[in-house]
């Protein structure tokens, strides 16, 4: 592992006093990590600096050829007010995944980890204490390169920026209503749906522009081909309960592969549940819910952890779910999952890394 150098800032910010109006992704630490990696050179110069705008060239790659990739993971505070992460070895090892479906170079992930973790350290004191809050992690890569070739760049920066945010839920578990688009797709096989890249968003966003409109808080996306299976939910997968059975979309290439998906699986077959993972149409879930063989519906991701889905609409048929209520599955695996990044449970798995 590379030694990695420490710049503190000269002007500390503010903190954030009131931490119910946290929000998500709105303000910033005081620092970020930052490394380059260079053709002939690999990763170097990892660095923790004050954090700041960038300087980009214009030309700069990242801006004409959409080479970026993300991550999105958190540090929770347990209540004797020590510090966690969740699978944060986990989250690089993906975002290696993702670089090289992008054609950039697999991630440094024992230098990035150390760093990830001295940046959390050293900015400890960002880390909200209120329930359901943390600090929200971004490692990101973008390419560097002011040219306007097409190819893959010569130079590309890995950096951690850090984000206190507020929970997601201010009255407990609210289920939200989901749009299934028939129209846009989001990712084909074969592509990049698989990877955290930058692009998948940028595609996404207009549909999920057009669902808000028509009142509903995200799409549901179904498969690029036919249009026939249920994918994923913006930047959650989707989870679906048969009384004690829960069914997810099988992995195939064009779902984004996430942690929580992942927990929740491994904790939801630890718990008793029968799991399994189908290529799921979504006429069949729509004809399950009516005949009410399947009782919930809800998202997973880091962000909400257990999203409770209350109304799908396809074609302009509204489908209430579940009575448009959290169901005993889902408010189950939230408890259990969120009671282990927090600390409240056991951690059986292995997943949690204590910093403090
Ligand atoms: C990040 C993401 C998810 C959720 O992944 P987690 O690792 O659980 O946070 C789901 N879908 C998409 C498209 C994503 O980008």
């Amino acid at each position: 592992m590379k030694d990695i150098s420490v710049t503190l800032t000269q002007t500390p910010k503010a903190k954030p006093t009131d931490e119910s109006k946290l929000g998500f992704g709105q303000i910033f630490t005081d620092h970020m990590f930052l490394m380059d990696y260079y053709d002939g050179q690999g990763w170097v110069d990892p660095r923790i600096v004050p954090y700041s705008s960038f300087v980009l060239d214009p030309a700069c790659m990242v801006f004409h050829y959409g080479q970026a990739i993300f991550e999105g993971t958190k540090c929770y505070r347990r209540a004797d007010g020590g510090l966690q992460l969740f699978r944060p070895a986990d989250n690089l090892a993906r975002m290696t995944r993702s670089a090289l479906r992008m054609g950039i170079p697999a991630l440094d992930e024992e230098t990035a980890l150390a760093g990830l973790k001295q940046l959390v350290l050293l900015e400890q004191d960002w880390v909200p204490h209120q329930e359901g809050t943390s600090l929200y992690i971004r490692p990101t890569i973008i390419a560097m390169d002011a040219h306007l070739g097409v190819h893959a760049a010569h130079h590309y920066l890995f950096f951690i920026i850090l984000s206190p945010v507020g929970s997601y839920y201010k009255n407990g578990l609210a289920p939200v209503g989901i749009y299934v688009e028939d129209e846009y797709v989001r990712a084909v096989r074969g592509g990049t749906g698989f990877a955290k890249c930058a692009g998948n968003y940028a595609a996404s966003i207009l549909a999920g522009e057009l669902a808000e409109k028509k009142g509903y808080s995200q799409v549901l996306w179904l498969d690029g081909v036919e249009q026939k299976y249920v994918e994923e939910v913006g930047s959650m997968n989707m989870m679906f309960a048969y009384g004690d059975r829960i069914v997810t979309p099988a992995l195939n290439g064009s779902i984004l592969p996430g942690l929580t998906r992942d927990s929740i699986l491994k904790l939801a077959r630890q718990l008793g549940y029968q799991v399994s993972e189908e290529r799921m149409a979504i006429a069949d879930v729509f004809e399950d819910a009516r005949a009410g063989r399947m009782t919930e519906a809800f998202g997973t991701g880091t962000a909400a952890v257990v999203s409770p889905v209350g109304e799908l609409c396809w074609k302009d048929e509204k489908l209430v779910i579940g009575g448009g209520k959290i169901g005993p599955v889902a408010q189950k695996l939230y408890d259990t999952l969120t009671g282990i990044q927090y600390g409240r449970l056991p951690d059986e798995n292995n997943w949690v890394v204590k910093l403090t």
